[in-house]
This record gives structure tokens, C-alpha cells and sequence, in this order.
């Protein structure tokens, strides 16, 4: 509960600190989680109590909290060359080095790389990019760019005009020429009668009427994430991405893949277009590529833009576009390390070695009456709250379903995060088996404790 003394950390968080993505009345309430340290995939606060983090931070912290490898990785490069960019022809070794490395590891058998601070600046910088190459190629008119409902791009005023979700109408967004089409969630929107293949051709045919209404030559590109991740975790539905490139294709659509969440393993696989069998024409990846160590993003070329574009910059000799902290010699030492872990150090392999039993605890808790389904893949998943699961009916809006859940899963120990109805997990990669029996119990004793008092 908030602690009402002057002096509390409560006090001062919110004396001093404007806070984002937050429910203010919640804050009234209950107060600010203010931590102090961590401990493999735990954290701590000021009152000495410890968290199982099920959301590993914001779905990057997936080495965990404490990792020796990480810190040694910034505290050498911090020693040796604390700071840089990679403009005006310099750039540090670091930085050629993980260009490198993310090329290897990539879809692609030649690409390049361009570096941001978030996820948000590379989906931004990618479309300022698309902008570029249509004004280069002799098509300025090809600017507009098509998600999907219900996606999360982002914060910045491109990357929310991509973000299908309607709470950027308080800023006036989206901005003129960003489209979006649906949202492939079968077990939501699948009409009755219509299989999850047909469900698929409609959306598929959907996209390609958006394309044909607008005018094929003004489509920039189409950005979507293998996963929606903040939109409630939702997988594609099944052919999703092979119907959907096919139509891109016939138009010359690029087709982006946003893998801030799902790059760098969280789906069992590196990336999660290889879990989906599909090649998109770029990469726009962040988060677990310096396992939350430090702010970074950034977008990996394939073969045809990265030709494309770097004719576009020779014909007026440069791309003016760049951050101060564009490839910074920390975050990528730091990224080195961090993809090493995983490529070489076993975490994806322990993603892969926990999935069943992740599924499995899933699938258990998913036969409560008032979950009406489980949807994931790896080791990130949702569970969606429903008040009649015959009907897939919602609770009530004020009743706070999934807010009541986490929070009751606070009070336990369990950080988890409430989005729409459900309730979203995805651990970190060094989890044991012991550790997703802990969240198990966890988020089970609150789903019971919140269903039997409102249902
Ligand atoms: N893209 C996706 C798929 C994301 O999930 C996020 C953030 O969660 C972003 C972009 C934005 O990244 P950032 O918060 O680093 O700006």
C-alpha cells in the first residue's frame, strides 16, 4: 500500500517523476514498486521485498538481472572507450563488430545495419528510410504505410501513428497516410463458421483491397510484428505470413518484421520470422539484443534495401538521419555479449528446453472458466480473462479485470502485466523450472482469489 509519510519513496517518486503508461488512480492507491537491485530473475524494492519478474522488465531483461558477463562486457568497454557515435565516417570497433555479428545472425547472407536508441527511433528511422528510397526512386507519392490493429510500433509520432490501439487519438494521431488493417486473432475475430484458413484469405484479401484503394505506387511499406506483443500476444493466425507476403510481394511492398519483442530467441528460434517460416525485408529489432543492459535499437537491412538505399545515399552523397548515441561502443560491446549468451551461452537452447512445461502450466490454468484461452508461443504467452467462456463474453470494463489479477500477484511476489483483458507473461531466459512452478502458483492463487470475487 502507498506509504503516506513525506518522505517515503512513494512521496518522492511522485513529487518529482511524470509518469508514462501508468494508471494514476492505481498509484493513488497502492503507490510506486520502487526497486533497488536484482537477482537472476528477481527484483527487489525499498522495503526489502523480492519480485519474480514473469515480464522480464519489459520483455528484455532476458538474461536476468544480475548478470556478471553483461556488467563486465559495459564496465571494459566503459574503461577502454566509454562513448561515441558512428557519423561523420567514425565509428568505434564495437560497433563494426556487431554490424557483423547481427548480419550473421540474421535471415540474410548480406545486409547492414543501422543503429537507434529504441525501438520506437528504429521504426521511425526505417520509415523515414522507405520515404527516402520513394523520393530517390522517382516515387515521392509512395509514402503511406500499412499495420495492423491492435499493434504496438512504438511512442514517437511515426511509431504511434503505426500503433494500431486507440489511445493515440489523445495526441491526434494517427497521422495522415498511416493505414491499418486487421488484427490476426482467430479465436476473437474468426467469424462463426469460418476456419482459421479462411480467416487468414479474408485478412489477406483485406490487406490487398486497402492496397488497391489507396493506390498500389503511394504504399511505402507494411510493418508487423511475428507476434503482437503489446497488443495482448497474439500469434498469427495460421499461413498468415506466407498469404500476406504474397500480396506484398505482387504490389513491390516491402514488408518489415518488428522484432523488438520476438528477436534475439524469445520464440524457441534467433528470430521470430523463422519460427513463422517467412524472409521480410527488414528487421527492426531492440530490447533483448543488450538483454535490456542498455537502450538500443536497431534495423537490419536485407539484401535488396540495404543495395537500394545505399544507392539512394551515393546519389546525394550521404543519408541525413542519425543519433548522437547511434551505435554507442557500450551498448554494442554490450550486445555482443548479450547475443553471444544466447546464440552460444544456452539461452536460446533453455527457451526451448522450458517451452513444453511453460505450455503445459498454460494450458493448465487456461481450464479455469474464466480463462477463455491461452495463446503464445516460446516462452512468451497471454492468458485472456473472459466472463463467460462459452460466449469468449469480456468482463465489464470497470470491474479492472487483469490490473485486480496483477496486482494481486504484487502483493504475492509475482510481477505480471495486465493488457486489455489478459494477462501477459514472458519470462527471462535463464529461468529454471522451479521459477515457472513459482509463477504457476502465483498467478494461480490470484486468478482464483479475483474470479471468486467478482464473478
Ligand atoms: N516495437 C515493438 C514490437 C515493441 O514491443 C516496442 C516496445 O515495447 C517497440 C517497438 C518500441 O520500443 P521502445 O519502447 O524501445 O521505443
Amino acid at each position: 500500500m502507498r506509504d503516506t509519510a513525506p518522505n517515503s519513496w512513494d512521496a518522492r517518486a511522485e513529487s518529482a517523476s511524470f509518469y508514462g503508461f501508468t494508471d494514476l488512480p492505481t498509484i493513488a492507491e497502492r503507490g510506486t514498486v520502487v526497486l533497488t537491485h536484482g537477482d537472476g530473475p528477481y527484483v527487489h524494492d525499498t522495503n526489502g521485498k523480492r519480485y519474480f519478474d514473469s515480464n522480464s522488465g519489459l520483455w528484455n531483461m532476458v538474461a536476468g538481472f544480475n548478470h556478471p558477463k553483461l556488467a563486465e562486457a559495459a564496465k571494459a568497454q566503459y574503461d577502454r572507450f566509454p562513448g561515441y557515435h558512428s557519423l561523420f565516417g567514425r565509428m568505434s570497433d564495437q560497433t563494426v563488430m556487431l554490424s557483423e555479428t547481427l548480419i550473421e545472425v540474421s535471415p540474410y547472407a548480406h545486409g547492414k545495419v543501422f543503429y537507434t536508441n529504441s525501438g520506437s527511433e528504429a521504426n521511425d528511422t526505417m520509415v523515414k528510410m522507405l520515404w527516402f528510397l520513394g523520393a530517390s526512386e522517382g516515387q515521392p507519392q509512395r509514402r503511406k504505410i500499412i499495420t495492423r490493429w491492435n499493434s504496438y510500433h512504438g511512442v514517437t509520432a511515426v511509431a504511434a501513428s503505426m500503433t494500431g490501439k486507440p489511445y493515440n487519438s489523445v495526441f491526434g494521431l494517427p497521422l495522415p497516410g498511416f493505414l491499418h488493417v486487421g488484427s490476426p486473432h482467430y479465436w476473437r475475430f474468426g467469424q462463426e463458421g469460418e476456419t482459421e484458413a479462411q480467416f487468414t484469405q479474408r485478412l489477406a484479401r483485406e490487406l490487398e483491397a486497402t492496397i488497391i484503394k489507396e493506390g498500389p505506387d503511394t504504399i511505402a511499406g507494411f510493418f508487423a510484428e511475428p507476434i503482437i506483443g503489446a497488443g495482448g500476444v497474439i500469434p498469427p493466425s495460421e499461413g498468415y505470413f506466407q498469404a500476406v507476403q504474397a500480396v506484398l510481394k505482387k504490389y513491390g511492398i516491402p514488408l518489415i518484421a518488428d522484432e523488438v519483442i520476438t528477436g534475439f530467441g524469445r520464440t524457441g528460434n534467433l528470430w521470430g520470422c523463422q519460427t513463422y517460416d517467412f524472409v521480410p525485408d527488414a528487421i527492426i529489432a531492440s530490447k533483448a539484443m543488450t538483454a535490456g543492459y542498455f537502450p538500443m535499437g536497431a534495423i537490419l537491412l536485407g539484401p535488396d534495401l540495404a543495395d537500394r538505399l545505399q544507392d539512394a545515399s551515393n546519389a546525394i552523397e550521404e543519408f541525413p538521419h542519425g543519433f548522437t548515441a547511434s551505435g554507442h561502443p557500450v551498448g554494442c560491446a554490450i550486445a555482443l555479449a548479450a547475443i553471444d549468451l544466447v546464440v552460444n551461452g544456452g539461452l536460446a537452447e533453455n527457451v526451448r528446453a522450458l517451452t513444453p512445461k511453460f505450455e503445459a502450466g498454460l494450458a493448465q490454468l487456461a481450464e479455469n472458466p474464466n480463462i477463455g484461452e491461452w495463446r503464445g508461443k516460446g516462452l512468451m504467452a497471454a492468458l485472456e480473462a473472459v466472463q463467460d467462456k462459452a460466449t469468449k463474453t469480456p468482463f465489464p470494463g470497470t470491474l479492472s479485470v487483469s490490473e485486480r489479477i496483477a496486482n494481486t500477484c504484487t502483493d504475492h511476489g509475482l510481477i505480471c502485466r495486465p493488457l486489455g483483458q489478459s494477462i501477459v507473461l514472458c519470462p527471462p531466459f535463464i529461468c529454471t523450472e522451479a521459477h515457472l512452478d513459482e509463477m504457476f502458483e502465483k498467478l494461480d492463487a490470484a486468478l482464483k482469489k479475483v474470479f471468486a470475487e467478482i464473478v
